[in-house]
C-alpha cells in the first residue's frame, strides 16, 4: 500500500482528518511501519530535517492530538519529560538515563505479582513500568 494513504488510514482510525501537518508528522512516527519513542522536541528536529517546516508548539499539539485519538500513548518518565509512544499494547520500557533514550523493554519476562491497593474510591487505571538504566 501507498505510504501516504497508509498514514490517512492511520489518522482516521483516530477520527483525525489528513491534514498537510499531521501526514508529515505521521510520516516520521510511523511511516515506515515500526514502532517509535519520542519527545516533541526530537519530533521537531525530526521535522525540521523536512520539507514540511512546523513549529515545535505544533509538534507539540500534534502528538497530544495523536494521544487524545488513542493513536499513540504518552509515557512520562519524569515529571518535565513526555515520551510518545506509537505502540499501544501494555509494555514495560527502558530509560537509558545516560542518552535519555526510551526504548521497549521484553513484556514477557515482567511479572507483577502484587500491586499496593487502590486506595477507598479509586482503582488502578493502568501501571506504567519504566526500568531505568545506567553503565554498568
Ligand atoms: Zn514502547
Amino acid at each position: 500500500m501507498h505510504t501516504e494513504q497508509r498514514l490517512v488510514e492511520w489518522l482516521a482510525r483516530g477520527g483525525l482528518r489528513p491534514t498537510r501537518q499531521r501526514i508529515a508528522l505521521a510520516s516520521l512516527l510511523v511511516g515506515d511501519g515500526e514502532h517509535r519513542h519520542v519527545t516533541a522536541e526530537g519530533l521537531y528536529a525530526a521535522a525540521a530535517g523536512t520539507a514540511d517546516k512546523v513549529s515545535l508548539a505544533t509538534v507539540y499539539n500534534t502528538l497530544r492530538a495523536f494521544c487524545d485519538a488513542g493513536l499513540m500513548n504518552e509515557v512520562v518518565v519524569d515529571g518535565s519529560r513526555s515520551y510518545f509512544d506509537t505502540r499501544l499494547d501494555d509494555h514495560p520500557h527502558f530509560y537509558w538515563e545516560d542518552t535519555g533514550a526510551l526504548t521497549d523493554a521484553p513484556a514477557a519476562q515482567l511479572k507483577i505479582a502484587e500491586l499496593p491497593a487502590a486506595p477507598e474510591g479509586a482503582e488502578i487505571a493502568r501501571v506504567d513500568v519504566v526500568i531505568r538504566l545506567k553503565k554498568a
